[in-house]
């Protein structure tokens, strides 16, 4: 039905701009209807026709530039060269099974980097923006990547524009278009052709608005005349550069790893001198040192721990957090305050009203019909008002938007006051936007001497502009204060309380300013809102107390039903517990704010743009700050937190953008489940660099001490690299499904500060990697002094075993593994079970004995080599014992399942 003139559409041959021209020429050129839209089987036939919405971007990293990145390793190439020139002079055996090994190595690494690539391309899929759209007449959220020219686009403060639009209809539309024009003020934007701007800067085409600025005030319909590309930001856009991927923890390992890469190959000359001191042979001296360098020398750590990161921010959108930072994941284990808003995010957000207060007297939804100052209240409920309907019918669930406004339609439909019927009889002629900082909003209708205005909002906010009380014989006097004690009254049992007013306008005041408009109001009444706690807010905030971390709530609403809320919630324990109201910010300096703040833990009133000076102060004393927000005010606090969390169902493009971490339930205890999860990574990977570092060490210290104590080389290259492959690959990733050690949740926050290593890592990975090598050497000088030939096969059993003991015994940093069940991490006990496996294939199948340069061993000899194995699962087991019984354990520990 709808014929699109596609020429017209991708080229625009009229000569004029899109700003130039009338909407209706340009509805007609997209065949759209701007009140009903595309449908939807013309949208899927232009996004055939004009792709995808979306800007280029560098491609993703291919898996070939995977694989390809896994052989740039320096010592790897060096290994592989030596081994290639032992291959021309020697053995070819050899030469094939280092290369073989090598090759393994790489695939290891590839399908890790590559899951890691994964992961998180599935959670940038996940925090795709969204565009509201009007199509075949309904009002839509769509993927913004799925818009077409045509699409009539629904505009409203916070939202990113999501394409190049002409504006249809404006209402107080600002747009911030910094991002573009690099003018950081906002723009007014409105409607109205401008024939005569021919060319001018695309900051003054003001009836437009453009892919990638983000409207901050007001609302608009707008109508999509370019897409992706071709839009303006298409024009500018440079190929976008890749993005730094590091994490600070995996730059420090980095670091680290580069310093201890010089300690390592100063290790591998020396044991390569002694060898040569001994009369060994040259090249397998080279080939030994390399080998052990290529093993001892933890450059895959980095990679490991984004691996670790990766993952484990997969599986947190399980729990409903999704992180858009990589090293928040990090930063998530060290919070110790979380800043959190009330509405939706500590109370349901589902409200409804408990009463209306009009001359004094309640009434309650439900009850006989109300008298006319009443039915005047709720109009002005359900006039003022943005909730908007999208079944056909007039039920109360059909009305969508803030909870607030759709509990204010449904209190109105009970008393006999029906919106759509009300909006049909004095339709909206204008209106002022609600703002959080006015904490009100005002919408202009016909009315019985002209016009008339309804305002609705905060009611100290609203009682600041009301001359007189409204009743039905005229106006008459007001008692401000005794309708602010009433409101407060009811803030205190933790109400929401809302004041309605009005005022008769002989005709439409033609400015939007809302000093002039918003002034000589006649009060009308309170309406009072239920919202009650989510439920499992209670046990979130019982869990952060036990952690170390403090609940902060930071709230729009009153002081009373903060207060009152927080108290329910367990957030303060007193009902006369101090709340800090934006006034009182307002009255504190910076240095006066920072005594007060680690004592406060409930704000009212408190406006988006003093959200930051909180985390500021919090964050000078010391604080690793979570801080939520919705809206567009909350962004520069959102950056400035630690992690800043936005919200998936409620919040606004802009805030999401600017946070670190989405709450995809909008709910407190996510953060809290964030935190937990965000525990638990970091200490997986402290697990990890634990098992490899300490392996490593092992194979160092054995090979290095050998000489000293006048014992053979005890391994050949091949064993070296083999540990190190079958070691570090499966059991080593397998650790990532670690699940939380027991009390996470029971012990205080880690500093943000403390180094990896902390809490004796370092000893342990000297200490235990010196019992194995002790292990190894008793093993092979017993096996040396007893005759038995197969001593070469025996170390190298004990040291690929006495790994897997290891790692099964480190599993937890304090309980011990009959604590944990064998059966609680499945993926490990499996890898574990295979690298047994695969080593007695090495020793047992014959073909692979000339290969591995191996014998079968004795069941005599096995069993030494396992008796072996197990002292080290017992020395770490003794070591947990000791950190159980010195660290004195929280009473509330045993408390944790
Ligand atoms: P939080 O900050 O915890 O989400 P909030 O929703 O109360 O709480 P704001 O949205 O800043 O925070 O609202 C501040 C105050 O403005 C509210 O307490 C209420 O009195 C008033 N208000 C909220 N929504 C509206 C609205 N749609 N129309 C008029 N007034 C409103």
């Amino acid at each position: 039905m709808q014929q699109t003139n596609e020429a017209a559409l991708s080229a625009n041959p009229d000569p004029r701009g899109w700003h130039q021209r009338e909407v209706h020429e340009l509805a007609a050129e997209h065949a759209v209807n701007p009140e009903h839209g595309l449908h939807a089987n013309e949208v899927e036939r232009r996004l055939v026709v004009h792709g995808p919405n979306e800007l280029p971007s560098v491609a993703q990293r291919g898996p070939l530039a995977i694989l390809a990145a896994q052989f740039t390793d320096f010592m790897v190439l060096v290994l592989l060269a030596a081994a290639l020139v032992s291959g021309v002079i020697g053995e070819l055996i050899d030469t094939v099974a280092i290369l073989v090994i090598v090759l393994l190595n790489a695939v290891i690494g590839f399908m890790q980097s590559w899951r890691a690539d994964r992961a998180m391309a599935a959670l940038k899929q996940l925090a795709a923006a969204q565009a509201t759209v009007l199509r075949s007449s309904q009002r839509q959220e769509v993927p913004a990547h799925k818009l077409v020219p045509g699409d009539i686009v629904l505009l409203e403060a916070g939202n990113k524009v999501p394409a190049d639009l002409r504006l249809i209809h404006t209402a107080q539309l600002h747009v911030d278009e910094s991002a573009l024009t690099g003018e950081s003020v906002t723009v007014a934007k409105h409607s109205a052709a401008l024939p005569d701007a021919a060319d001018s800067a695309l900051g003054d085409r003001l009836n437009m608005a453009f892919k990638g600025t983000t409207a901050t005030h007001g609302r608009a319909r707008g109508l999509v005349v370019a897409t992706g590309s071709a839009t303006e930001l298409g024009k500018v856009a440079q190929l976008l550069g890749p993005e730094d991927r590091t994490t600070p923890l995996q730059r420090r390992l980095a670091a680290f790893g580069k310093r201890l890469a010089l300690v390592v190959m100063g290790i591998c000359v020396v044991i390569f001198v002694a060898g040569i001191w001994r009369g060994e042979q040259a090249l397998l001296m080279a080939l030994t040192a390399i080998s052990l360098a290529v093993a001892a020398i933890p450059e895959a750590l980095p990679a490991v721990v984004s691996v670790l990161l990766a993952l484990g921010a997969r599986r947190m959108v399980a729990v409903h957090a999704l992180v858009r930072r990589l090293p928040s994941v990090e930063t998530l284990g060290s919070v110790t305050t979380i800043c959190s808003d009330k509405t939706g995010t500590l109370t349901q957000n589902k409200m409804h009203a408990e009463l209306v207060w009009v001359n004094g007297q309640s009434w309650l939804p439900g009850d006989e019909p109300p008298g006319p100052a009443l039915l005047e209240t709720l109009r002005a409920a359900a006039l003022c008002n943005d909730a908007h309907q999208n079944g056909g019918t007039s039920a109360a669930q059909d009305w969508q938007g803030d909870p607030t406004e759709t509990a204010l339609v449904v209190a109105a439909q009970s008393g006999g006051v029906d919106k759509a019927a009300q909006e049909a009889r004095w339709p909206r002629l204008k209106e002022l936007p609600f703002d959080s900082e006015r904490k009100r909003m005002t919408t202009l209708h016909p009315g019985p001497t002209g016009f008339v205005a309804y305002t609705k909002g905060a009611p100290e906010s609203v009682l600041l502009c009301c001359a007189s009380q409204w009743t039905t014989g005229g106006a008459a006097i007001l008692d401000s204060s005794a309708v602010i004690a009433h409101a407060d009254r009811l803030a205190a049992q933790g109400l929401r309380v809302l004041a309605l007013a009005r005022r008769d306008h002989l005709e439409l005041p033609d400015t939007n300013a809302p000093e002039q408009v918003e002034q000589q109001l006649q009060f009308l009444g309170l309406i009072a809102l239920i919202d009650p706690p989510r439920a499992e807010a209670e046990a979130a905030v019982r869990d952060c107390i036990s952690a170390g971390i403090t609940p902060v709530m930071i709230t729009g609403d009153h002081p009373a039903t903060a207060r009152a809320i927080a108290q329910r919630l367990g957030i303060v324990d007193d009902a006369q517990a101090k709340v800090l109201t934006g006034q009182d910010l307002s009255a504190l300096d910076d240095a006066a704010l920072l005594l007060r703040v680690s004592q406060v833990q409930v704000y009212a009133r408190v406006d988006p743009a003093q959200k930051i000076r909180i985390v500021e102060a919090l964050q000078a004393q010391g604080e690793i700050v979570a801080m939520t927000g919705d809206g567009v005010n909350d962004a520069p606090a959102l950056k400035r937190a630690d992690i800043g969390v936005a919200m998936g169902k409620g919040g606004t493009d802009v805030a999401r953008e600017a946070a670190s971490m989405v709450l995809l339930d909008d709910n407190f205890a996510t953060i809290v489940a964030a935190v937990r999860e965000g525990r638990r990574i970091y200490d997986n990977i402290r697990k990890f660099v634990r098992y490899a570092m300490t392996g490593n060490s092992g194979e160092i210290w054995t090979l290095f001490l050998a000489p000293l104590v006048f014992l053979p080389i005890p391994l050949l290259p091949i064993h070296i690299l083999w540990v190190n492959l079958v070691t570090d690959g499966l059991p080593g990733l397998a650790l990532a499904a670690e699940p939380a050690e027991r009390g996470v949740m029971q012990r205080p926050p880690r500093a943000h500060t403390e180094s990896l290593f902390a809490n004796g890592m370092w000893q342990h990975i000297l200490g235990i990697g010196l019992l194995i090598a002790g292990l190894c050497l008793g093993v092979q000088a017993w096996a040396l002094s007893t005759g038995h030939a197969h001593w070469q096969t025996m170390v190298f059993t004990v040291l690929t075993l006495s790994q897997m003991a290891h790692v099964m015994a480190i599993r937890s940093e304090r309980d011990a593994l009959w604590q944990l069940g064998l059966g609680s991490n499945k993926p490990l006990l499996g890898a574990v079970l295979l690298t047994f496996v695969l080593q007695m294939a090495t020793i047992y199948v014959p073909a692979l004995n000339p290969i591995f340069k191996t014998q079968p061993l004795s069941l005599a000899e096995l069993a030494i080599c396992l008796g072996a194995a197990a002292i080290v699962g017992v020395a770490v087991e003794l070591e947990k014992a000791w950190r159980r019984h010195r660290g004195p354990s929280p009473a509330s520990l045993a408390a944790e399942p």
